[in-house]
């Protein structure tokens, strides 16, 4: 088994009991906060009669209103800063694809905490000061490209800032500067993988050794084949903008779940249709309370990211809980002839079928009043240019076990290798045409 290695073993080894102290004495002193300095919470809380001082244990926090995206949205750009802007020293924000973008601001002692966190899950992931880090997240607005740098920082290894792009400079990058780690989005990860291959470099005089993805949910199967063709130990990270950025959650090298910064964040996974609390370790939507920051507290943020918690110890030795990997966004959960699909769903399945590259597109149709689903399959040359009838074959068969997870019965067609289009960021693999 690796040496178990931790960034703050004080606080990710925490005793229950403690942890849940701190948790308390945090949400008081951030409720506090808010309620002082955010109108619109203060009015939220006294719409519905709360006091902060109520709040004297964590099963409280079920009466606290949520905060959606939309709140966000409506109090663009500064409305829901906890500080003066003066003491505020980072802005960033995320993509607005339906209009107004989120704009979230971090003082100093925020930048520093956020640099831990990260500092946590890099380690957690294998990084140390020894190594060389390539970021080919994207800098700016988006916090995965900073986020990332400072925790690397942070731990002391050397950072290359080199942002996303430009692939084939990436892998002449990672063979002169002999990068041990790689961040990025798992679907760039393929990109590089594909193109490495490509190039006719040999992966095996690279010296990568980690790769820590994000920013996008995947599954299990595209995890194994990233390992396979980068020769890596892959983890999987979690984080959103409006709670802080990356840094949230990530997955040690036991990669079985996301250990979540819970002196930091807490966490409650709810019925998104209801937003009653769903069983312990069934599958709801994400919602987290910051604890410990002072510029962007939220309270009960939705995150619209679908998970269930694993209580269960984890071999590591971290005593946080943790999330499974993200399955899906509620927002880009499908319903397809009244049935709810998740692309992730479809991407499962596939990887699990030999003979299929791990590239697909879902195309929705509208004819008439029904639905019609095409699922659009890279398949390697060999099954390409094969006989019509093994073509045939391969069709019925991802048709069935795609109808036998989804419920739903929906068209499949073979493409050629490199005929769907390839994603440097976060990969959009859904066209929903009845929206058009
Ligand atoms: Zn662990």
């Amino acid at each position: 088994m690796e040496e178990v290695r931790c960034w703050e073993p004080e606080y990710e080894c925490m005793d229950r009991e403690d942890l849940e102290q701190l948790q308390l004495e945090r949400l008081q002193s951030t409720l506090t906060r808010v309620y002082r300095n955010v109108p619109f919470y203060r009015k939220k809380f006294d719409e519905l009669g709360i006091n902060p001082e109520d709040v004297t244990s964590l099963s409280d926090l079920r009466n606290l209103p949520f905060t959606t995206k939309d709140d966000l949205r409506e109090n663009y750009p500064y409305g829901l800063f906890a500080v003066p802007l003066r003491e505020v020293v980072r802005i960033h924000a995320s993509s607005g694809t339906t209009g107004m973008s989120t704009v979230v601001g971090y003082t100093k002692n925020d930048i520093k905490t956020w640099s831990n966190l990260v500092a946590r899950i890099l380690t957690a992931g294998g990084v140390t000061k020894d190594d060389v880090v390539q970021i080919a997240f994207g800098y700016g607005l988006f916090t995965g490209g900073f986020g990332l740098h400072y925790g690397a920082e942070r731990i002391g290894a050397s950072v290359i800032p080199i942002s996303s792009g430009n692939t084939r400079r990436q892998i002449k990058i990672m063979q002169d500067f002999k990068t041990t780690a790689l961040v990025c989005t798992p679907s760039y990860a393929l990109l590089i993988a594909d193109t490495i291959h490509e190039m006719g470099v040999n992966v095996n005089s690279l010296s990568l050794k980690y790769g820590l993805f994000g920013a996008e949910p995947w599954s299990e199967g595209m995890r194994k084949e990233i390992e396979e063709k980068l020769k890596i130990i892959a983890t999987d990270n979690y984080g959103l903008s409006e709670v802080m950025g990356p840094g949230v959650a990530g997955e040690c090298l036991e990669r079985n779940g996301l250990h979540i910064n819970e002196d930091h964040f807490l966490v409650e996974v709810v019925d998104p249709e209801t937003l009653e609390p769903v069983e312990p370790g069934e599958v709801g939507e994400l919602v987290i309370t910051t604890l410990t920051k002072e510029a962007f507290p939220v309270i009960r943020f939705r995150t619209r990211d679908l998970t269930r918690l694993i209580t269960e110890p984890c071999a590591c030795g971290r005593t946080s809980v943790r999330m499974s990997r993200v399955m899906g966004r509620t927002d880009d959960m499908l319903i397809i002839k009244g049935v709810n699909v998740f692309p992730s769903q479809i991407e499962a399945v596939l990887f699990e079928i030999e003979g299929t590259e791990p590239h697909y597109q879902i195309v929705i149709d509208r004819k008439g009043a029904l639905d019609e689903v095409t699922v659009y399959v890279e398949v390697s040359e060999s099954i390409f240019f094969d006989q019509m009838k093994k073509q045939r074959e391969m069709i019925e068969y991802i048709k069935k076990r795609l109808a036998a997870e989804l419920g739903i019965s929906v068209d499949v067609k073979l493409v050629e290798k490199k005929t769907l289009e390839r994603f440097e960021g976060k990969a959009k693999r859904v066209i929903d045409r009845r929206k058009l």
